[in-house]
């Protein structure tokens, strides 16, 4: 197991009280795997991607545990959990423009992290020059040379992949990679992390996206987030084919090739009972009062009463 996540709760000092923004998360990624957290906006899987990285501000309150080989990265010193960001534990951030730095060269921004280890500038360029070219960065020095402005959008977010992965990480946590792209950059997009996958097949990923094509090209688990708690978490296969939780169903409705089914709009977090309940179609009546828990049927997980024993 790479990554065990048990319990995470992230909540945000509000006027009078904490708020929660998840609760009671739990999700596992395997050596190789894809996992994808799926979900609206404001369901809390940037929130999580965040509290992986150590990256909420301090007024946050964050319990519970995430595990990497053996290390509970929420309890351990800021100098010991810095020794695995980058080179253990790398991120893609959703904006390409605002991660790279405007003023200096794209390749000594992907050699730094290597030349600061104490590697030769020889070496660091020989490590960055094949990830160039096989992300297709070409050619390789002339891009390198480059400044961020001086690159298609495109080609800034390859940058920031090939800035990822020339540490050689074993974990990428990737946040929204298509959010605001056209269909062509999507499928663009989707063949890069393929392409990541090719280069490192042993990488695991994970991916938060609201993109459910990109979710079925490249994931192998789907994780689905609604109001801050996990709802269902199943394989690409099961997820696609078999949905069983109301909110899933209404996911999948509302893509274009199943008819764009949108799902009307309510306040969802601060009520009683099933948090989905005021939009879900087929609610009982104990879901306006009772929490339902998450239960395991075959091989999902899924937190709805329809499927309570
Ligand atoms: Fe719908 Fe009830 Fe299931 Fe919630 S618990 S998703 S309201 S059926």
């Amino acid at each position: 197991m790479m990554l065990s996540v048990n319990k995470l709760t992230v909540a945000f000092a509000g006027k009078a009280k904490f708020a929660p923004v998840l609760e009671d998360l739990w999700l596992e990624l395997c050596s190789g795997e894809t996992v994808a957290l799926v979900g609206e906006s404001g369901a809390g899987k940037s929130v999580f991607i965040e509290a992986v990285l150590r990256l909420l501000p301090a007024s946050c309150r964050v319990t519970g545990e995430i595990h990497y080989q053996g290390h509970n990265l929420l309890a351990l010193p800021q100098s010991e959990f810095r020794r695995f960001l980058g080179r253990e534990l790398a991120w893609v951030p959703q904006s390409a423009s605002g991660a790279l730095h405007p003023m200096l060269p794209i390749g000594l921004q992907l050699m730094e992290p290597l030349l600061a280890r104490g590697m030769k500038r020889q070496a660091a360029w020989a490590e960055i020059e094949p990830l160039l070219e096989s992300l297709d960065l070409k050619p390789a020095r002339q891009v390198a040379q480059s400044y961020p402005h001086q690159l298609s959008g495109g080609m800034r977010q390859r940058a920031l992949v090939a800035a990822a992965l020339a540490q050689k990480p074993k974990v990428l946590l990737v946040d929204e990679p298509t959010k605001g792209v056209d269909t062509e950059r999507r499928q663009q997009v989707i063949a890069l992390f393929q392409e990541a996958k090719q280069l490192q097949p042993e990488l695991s990923v994970l991916v938060v996206s609201h993109d459910l094509d990109l979710v079925e090209a490249l994931a192998d688990r789907v994780v689905v987030l609604y109001a801050g708690q996990l709802v269902e978490a199943t394989s690409r296969k099961a997820f696609f084919s078999e949905p069983m939780h109301p909110f899933a169903k209404a996911l999948l409705a509302a893509l274009p090739k199943n008819g764009l089914e949108a799902l009307p709009w309510a306040e969802s977090r601060s009520v009683t009972g099933c948090r989905f309940h005021p939009r879900c179609p087929i609610a009982l009546e104990r879901c306006q009062s009772d929490e339902p828990q998450v239960t395991l049927h075959e091989h999902t997980h899924v937190r709805c009463w329809l499927y309570a024993s």
